[in-house]
């Protein structure tokens, strides 16, 4: 599998529905999984998510071991997409970040933080996904 990051692209603009890119913010067209984003005030985002337009992009560009030098691990990769994945689906259903570092709903700034996650809500966010 090859994922060279390539351009990294902004995350709003090239959402679905997030209107046109400033030209400084990065190619136009939709984001593709394999691009780098980010987002303002961000280096880089493993996602995004806009609960009002309901549309969410996991990058993954970062989340393959050998963007950071280590050796490549498939089970990792997919891992770390199925974290991130959750996540912006988390905030599609109306959840906001978590202060739990082990919960998916953790905003992660490193791929050490995000590997420490696990795939599930905590108690508090969980209560708050059922309470709608
Ligand atoms: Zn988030
Ligand atoms: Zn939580």
């Amino acid at each position: 599998m090859t994922c060279s990051a390539g351009v990294q692209r902004a995350c709003p603009a090239d959402l679905p529905g997030g209107g046109a890119a400033p030209a400084q913010l990065g190619g136009p067209g939709p984001a593709r999984p394999a691009d780098d984003l980010y987002a303002p005030g961000e280096e880089y985002v493993f996602g995004l998510a806009r609960p009002g337009r309901g549309a969410a992009v996991v990058s993954t560009a970062r989340l393959h071991n050998h963007f950071y030098g280590r050796i490549p691990c498939e089970d990792d990769l997919v891992d770390r997409i199925a974290k991130e994945g959750a996540h912006e689906l988390g905030h599609l259903l109306g959840l906001d970040h978590c202060d739990e570092t082990s919960a998916v709903m953790y905003a992660p700034r490193s791929l050490d933080e995000l590997d420490r996650k696990r795939k599930m809500l905590c108690t508090a966010c969980a209560a708050r996904l059922v309470a709608g």
